[in-house]
């Protein structure tokens, strides 16, 4: 669809007026939404159907791997992150990453104006494995949707304010219970965010689902 649609405006160069371009530009912005949606689902689809690799996943590394990844909003916002010393857990380093990407990108993404993002990546133990969370100085959600905002595609603010698919927490969400763990929120809207997680230790999770 993209490239047709490109084709046909450089077909058209110069002929077309101002609305039938916005036309196109609507066109296009539909596209590219519409294959970010398709890889955020096949991402959330996959989760459970991915053979895992389990390693020893030290998080302190995958912290900054994901500060690295994000460098470039980290520093714009002029984000400051801080954490817990992380254990190593038993698991798998590409959802574990995930998993911390996904709720530190949230926790800068969805920041308050005028606010200078302050994040902690927080680690206790428990009993039977451990507790983490990942609390902000953002923008906060109101307890009506402390539930709906882990269900996949739903969101609370317009694309036009803030940019986003609905995937992310639902991916979490399938991640933590693969490992029989929890994953929560509590929140003071205007104030911040606080999602905790948890993490049993040991527990390998459910056999993979063969779809073949
Ligand atoms: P997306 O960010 O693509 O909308 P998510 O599944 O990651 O999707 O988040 C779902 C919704 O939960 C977001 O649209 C937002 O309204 C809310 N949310 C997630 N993380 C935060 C946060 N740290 N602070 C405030 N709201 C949040």
């Amino acid at each position: 669809m993209v490239s047709f649609t490109e084709l046909l405006t450089r077909r058209l160069d110069g002929q077309l007026d101002a609305r039938t371009t916005q036309y196109v530009d609507h066109i296009l912005d539909g596209t590219h939404r519409m294959k970010r949606m398709i890889d955020d689902l096949l991402t959330y689809a996959r989760v459970d159907r991915v053979e895992r690799e389990l390693e020893d996943v030290p998080l302190e590394s995958v912290l900054k791997v994901v500060q690295h990844t994000l460098s470039d909003t980290l520093t714009s916002t002029q984000a400051v992150i801080t954490h817990d010393p992380l254990p190593v857990i038993r698991g798998d380093l590409t959802e574990l990453t995930s998993l911390l990407q996904n709720l530190v990108e949230n926790a800068v993404k969805y920041r308050a104006s005028g606010r200078t993002p302050i994040i902690h990546v927080g680690s206790m133990p428990e009993d039977d494995g451990w507790h983490f969370t990942v609390s902000d100085n953002g923008i906060g959600i109101e307890p009506a949707y402390f539930e709906r905002i882990f269900k996949i595609f739903q969101r609370l603010h317009h694309r036009d304010a803030i940019d986003g698919t609905g995937v992310g927490l639902a991916v979490c969400r399938k991640i933590v219970e693969r490992y029989e763990g929890r994953i929560w929120v509590e929140s003071i809207p205007g104030s911040g965010s606080v999602f905790h997680f948890t993490l049993p230790e040991g527990v390998v999770g459910p056999q993979l689902i063969d779809v073949h």
